[in-house]
């Protein structure tokens, strides 16, 4: 059995990896696929666009696909980002710019002012139907600058609730056992395990 895990980014595709080794199931991914339509996240949840993207790839490859929709909504800020996380600070988006603009909104803010949380959901499809969706959160504050190096996206500013470090300084020994994407994904795993 394989499950092709439909993400490009390829930290989080190695988050992802990891996090589902030891499942009985071959975890291949989306790069060496051709003809995979680039799905456009154009829905207004993180699970309309982890769904619209599991059934696209799941239809297009014929193999049992999972995809993941994350991201970051600062209390503060209404919740944003949200699902414009990766897109934050315009069309030329990167980490380290997100990250900058994020901090520069929250300049001046206490720490009981700068609660965020991050957000993950995880859609399983087959043959173009939506088998499962699962959500995974995980709370904490974003920090006054940025600290470590590991991760990627918003790790380096999100201080985990019940931690002193960012999840890019606590690396992904402590991040892999919290994270909202860990919690979706142990309970995707045991989905996984009953239909495989
Ligand atoms: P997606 O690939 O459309 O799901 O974009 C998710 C974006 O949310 C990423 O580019 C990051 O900016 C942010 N994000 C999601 N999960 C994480 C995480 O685990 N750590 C840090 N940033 C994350």
């Amino acid at each position: 059995m394989k499950l092709l895990v439909a993400t490009r980014n390829p930290k989080k595709k190695k988050e992802l990896k990891s996090l589902l080794k030891d499942l009985k199931i071959t975890v291949v991914a989306l790069r060496g696929f051709k003809n995979v339509p680039h799905v456009k996240e154009d829905r207004k949840t993180f699970a309309g666009n982890a769904a619209k993207k599991a059934v696209t790839i799941a239809k297009c490859t014929g193999l049992l696909t999972l995809a993941d929709d994350s991201g970051l909504e600062v209390e503060a800020l209404g919740g944003a980002p949200g699902i414009f996380s990766a897109r934050f600070s315009g069309k030329a988006a990167n980490d380290l710019k997100n990250n900058k603009k994020l901090l520069a909104l929250l300049k001046g803010m206490p720490e009981r002012k700068r609660k965020a949380r991050f957000v993950c959901a995880i859609a399983i499809a087959r043959e173009g139907k939506i088998l499962k969706i699962i959500r995974g959160t995980i709370g904490g504050h974003i920090t006054v600058s940025r600290r470590g190096s590991y991760g990627f996206g918003y790790d380096p500013v999100f201080i985990p609730t019940g931690y002193k470090k960012t999840f890019a300084q606590l690396g992904p020994e402590v991040k892999n056992k919290i994270s909202h994407r860990a919690k979706a994904l142990l309970r995707a795993k045991k989905f996984l395990a009953k239909i495989t």
